[in-house]
């Protein structure tokens, strides 16, 4: 995508997007209960966690997923059919569709948690940012959160600058900004395009995409990004 930012200068806005929300992922907090979407609750703002607080929980079950104590919440029958009747995702995962990064796993949620927006590469085309754009307006959910991952294969396609055939062509294209991005950089380049191509979304989100940048704004909804690890199965947020 267009962008006449340098890299360190996209770094330094999003950190300060972030840092207005006095975000701290890492303090001990992390646990805290979310208020429950009770059938009686008329306003979703009022019903739904802030984008900090999904945040933290998001973290308290990838820490419990990375270390092998996953509890697999929001499972049972039960709580199946009670959200069939409604949703109220707290946040808004924005992935690559890879098969080892889902979302509901690696952080140890249930159903109805988390609104999943997934492409190779996680590229935001219109269709997608359309339905990022569903979730902050209709569902109230107020935490985005751009989800790389390490050896991503389509960050890391669109560093040799090949071209595939058929429509995967549009995916290179939407990512070839990235190899001009980490030039120079010998130490692991997929790692910084990777990381380069998560600041690009969330860029992309608060700066271009006319309702999530608005909403941002205005201080509703929060744009994390962060980088999961395949083989630690750690999620680390980006400062
Ligand atoms: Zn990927």
């Amino acid at each position: 995508m267009p962008s006449t930012l340098q890299p360190s200068e996209k770094a330094d806005l999003i950190s300060a997007a972030v840092t207005l929300r006095g975000l701290d992922v890492m303090g001990p907090g992390g646990t805290k209960e979310m208020r429950s979407n009770g059938d009686d609750d008329m306003g979703m703002e009022v019903s739904q966690p802030s984008g900090k607080m999904a945040l933290q929980e998001l973290m308290a079950g990838n820490k419990r997923y990375a270390k092998g104590h996953a509890k697999h919440p929001g499972q049972t029958k039960g709580h199946r059919i009670k959200v069939a009747k409604d949703q109220r995702p707290t946040v808004v995962v924005v992935g690559c569709s890879d098969s080892r990064v889902p979302p509901t796993m690696i952080f140890d949620q249930g159903l109805g948690v988390i609104f999943e927006v997934r492409t190779a590469g996680h590229v935001v085309d219109e269709v997608a940012m359309g339905s990022i754009e569903y979730a902050v307006t209709h569902l109230g959910t107020q935490l985005i959160l751009v989800l790389g991952h390490t050896g991503c294969g389509a960050v890391t396609l669109a560093l040799t600058g090949q071209k595939p055939k058929g429509n995967m062509a549009s995916i290179a294209e939407a990512l070839m900004d990235l190899a001009d991005e980490v030039q120079g950089v010998t130490d692991d380049p997929v790692g910084a395009a990777v990381e380069m191509n998560i600041r690009n979304v969330m860029e992309q989100l608060t700066l271009e995409g006319p309702i999530t940048s608005d909403l941002v704004r205005k201080n509703r909804v929060l744009v994390a990004g962060a980088v999961y690890d395949m083989v630690t199965g750690r999620v680390r947020v980006l400062r």
